[in-house]
């Protein structure tokens, strides 16, 4: 990351750009909300003498995960201008340290013994200890130090607790949130009527946290490490999504450069929307399915107004997250109706949670116990499989709302055939259970679908058609998982690439599966809202796309300059590359021509 003050006719503006990751598009011109993460409350609990040794552990892992990210950040500050790049770093270090500190790691290990507490609390305790000791011994230097040791005891809390933060009630109108990190459950605090635009130092284009900004219509850039350090809340800040970039107090000259580029941009969205009720339809007369991706019942306005034809991915997760004991069947029952119901008789493909990896839920952390590669542990499905009497909830709550319209269930994370069967026999008990009982359920049953997002489910992906009612490519895991990068760490952003050939062969592996089969599928990963990919996806037989609602005109509008036989030539030719640039090279080729 970059960050440049601006000269200006002699004079030195305060002008400060920064350059990050754009993972969503637009501009905004707002007012700096910095988030300050505060201690604040943490959960203290008794643990019985028998797990001191798995609580300390979980510490030290969390110390371990701590160490990392403070290592990834010092990594990047080294891109920053000298000055900026040296104040970064002393800091860095002295956090480091004390991260590595035995006297800190000893106390907590110390407290979790002596008073059986649970690692959280004691790290509060020992804060509080180390504090206190500096604040009564009157030097400036340690109290200086004492914000240092806070921030260290935070940073660890986080670890343990994947705490949200709770900031985002009172905030300024037109507020640029600005913070080190925003998890998913945190963005899902965010209200998007008094929010412009989120800023982070951490994160990648493909992560949930992206994923929820494309969702939500805020313009987005991660990545931009020393930010939260540089802003103050209160400043003006232009965020431009598209090209990734922050200006900090802008001059009168940039500022209307981008008033102008916004209002260009609305004018181009306002005659998208022309597309509204006008099909997917290609030049030939082929039509494809566009339907939207939501996280939270207050999306579907915008999926309504998108003129999605459905909705072909709804995170159930989002409603596990930011409470502390998951909601109830009827809970569940209540928002699911909602949707239904909202969304007018067209399908909704309702996702079995999949929490786990990046995205939390603190009211199922006796359930996900910690994992040294949480990507790969107990998430989705799995945990689904586990736990059976969330699942059956969840089920349950699942097919009373197909008694109101009708519904899909799709399964995240599938691996095995079996899987499958499992959770087919599970529906059949609950709807048994749910009959005798005369509460109105979906009739015919829902039909039962398989995520493809694990290369071992692309690759028997002709077996699992036989067991699967229908497929939903998820390419977000799908390349994650098929090229071993994380999608949501930026160190690696430039190496995620689902126009890899080993992603695009599970691809077209998968699709070939389900026509075979005589079965659905869709791409409900974000390249379905990209409609660079879209020539690509539909010349290799995919009739579904799912999205975010705001990539919906867009998508639509290629699709409608398409005409499938060059689409479909061209999508054969791009499977015959064995190189990626290649690859790219062929399909931007292709579509300068549409
Ligand atoms: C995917 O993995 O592509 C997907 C759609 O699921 P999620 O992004 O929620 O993991
Ligand atoms: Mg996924």
């Amino acid at each position: 990351m970059k960050t440049d003050t601006c000269q200006k006719a002699g004079k030195t503006s305060g002008e400060r750009v920064l350059n990050g990751v754009g993972v969503s598009e637009g501009i905004a011109i707002g007012t700096a909300h910095v988030v300050e993460t505060g201690l604040g409350t943490v959960p203290e609990y008794a643990i019985e003498e028998d797990a001191v040794g798995s609580e300390t552990a979980r510490f030290s892992r969390a110390l371990a995960q701590a160490r990392r990210q403070v290592a990834k950040l010092k990594q990047k500050s080294s891109a920053l201008s000298e000055a900026t790049a040296e104040e970064l770093g002393l800091l860095l270090d002295a956090h480091s340290a004390m991260l590595s500190s035995t006297r800190m790691i000893n106390s907590v290990g110390r407290i979790i013994r002596s008073r059986r507490i649970n690692a959280e609390a004691a790290v509060q305790e020992m804060v509080h200890e180390i504090t206190q000791g500096f604040a009564r011994i009157k030097d400036p230097y340690l109290a200086a130090r004492i914000q240092d040791i806070r921030d260290v005891g935070s940073r660890i809390l986080r670890q343990l607790t994947q705490t949200p933060y709770q900031a985002f009630s009172v905030l300024p109108e037109g507020a640029v949130i600005i913070a080190g990190e925003l998890s998913p459950a945190d963005i899902a605090l965010i209200d998007p009527k008094n929010v412009a635009a989120f800023v982070t130092a951490v994160g990648g284009a493909e992560g949930h946290t992206a994923i929820m900004a494309r969702s939500m219509g805020l313009p987005a850039v991660l990545g931009t490490t020393d930010l939260p350090s540089i802003a103050r809340s209160g400043q003006m800040v232009i965020v431009d999504g598209e090209v990734g970039r922050v200006i900090i107090d802008p001059t009168e000259t940039t500022l209307n450069e981008y008033r102008r580029r916004a209002e260009a941009r609305n004018r181009l969205n306002r005659q998208l929307t022309r597309l509204r009720s006008l099909p997917a339809q290609t030049i030939d007369g082929t039509v494809v399915s566009i339907q939207a991706n939501i996280e939270l019942a207050r999306d579907l306005d915008g999926a309504l107004n998108a003129g999605a034809e459905g909705i072909g991915l709804f995170r159930t997760e989002f409603m596990f997250m930011n409470r502390e004991t998951p909601p109830g069947q009827e809970e569940q029952y209540a928002l699911l109706r909602t949707v239904v119901e909202g969304i007018q008789d067209k399908p909704v493909t309702i996702r079995t949670l999949d929490i786990g990896g990046e995205k939390f839920a603190s009211g199922l952390r006796e359930s996900i116990t910690d994992s040294a590669n949480p990507m790969l542990g107990l998430r989705a499905i799995r945990l689904s499989l586990k736990e059976p009497k969330l699942f059956e909830t969840q089920i349950s709550a699942i097919l009373r709302a197909g008694a109101h319209g009708p519904v899909r269930l799709l399964l995240p994370m599938i691996s095995s055939v079996h899987q499958v069967r499992q959770v087919r026999s599970i529906v059949n008990r609950v709807a048994k259970r749910l009959r005798r009982r005369n509460i109105p359920i979906a009739d015919p049953l829902p039909p039962i679908g398989a995520m493809v997002e694990v290369p071992g489910a692309a690759l028997i992906a002709d077996s699992l058609s036989q067991e699967a009612d229908f497929f939903a490519i998820g390419t977000n895991d799908l390349t994650m998982y098929t090229l071993a990068i994380d999608r949501g760490d930026e160190q690696v952003a430039d190496l995620y690439n689902p126009l890899h050939p080993a992603v695009l062969r599970l691809i077209q592996f998968t699709v070939g599966a389900a026509q075979r089969g005589n079965k659905p599928v869709s791409v409900c990963g974000e390249i379905a809202g990209d409609p660079r990919f879209a020539p690509l996806l539909v010349g290799l037989g995919v009739r579904e796309l799912s999205m975010t609602s705001q990539s919906i005109p867009r998508v639509k509008q290629r699709l409608r300059g398409l005409d499938i036989g060059p689409a479909t030539r061209r999508a054969l030719a791009i499977m015959d590359q064995t190189d990626e640039g290649q690859v790219s090279a062929l399909l931007d080729d292709f579509n300068e021509g549409l």
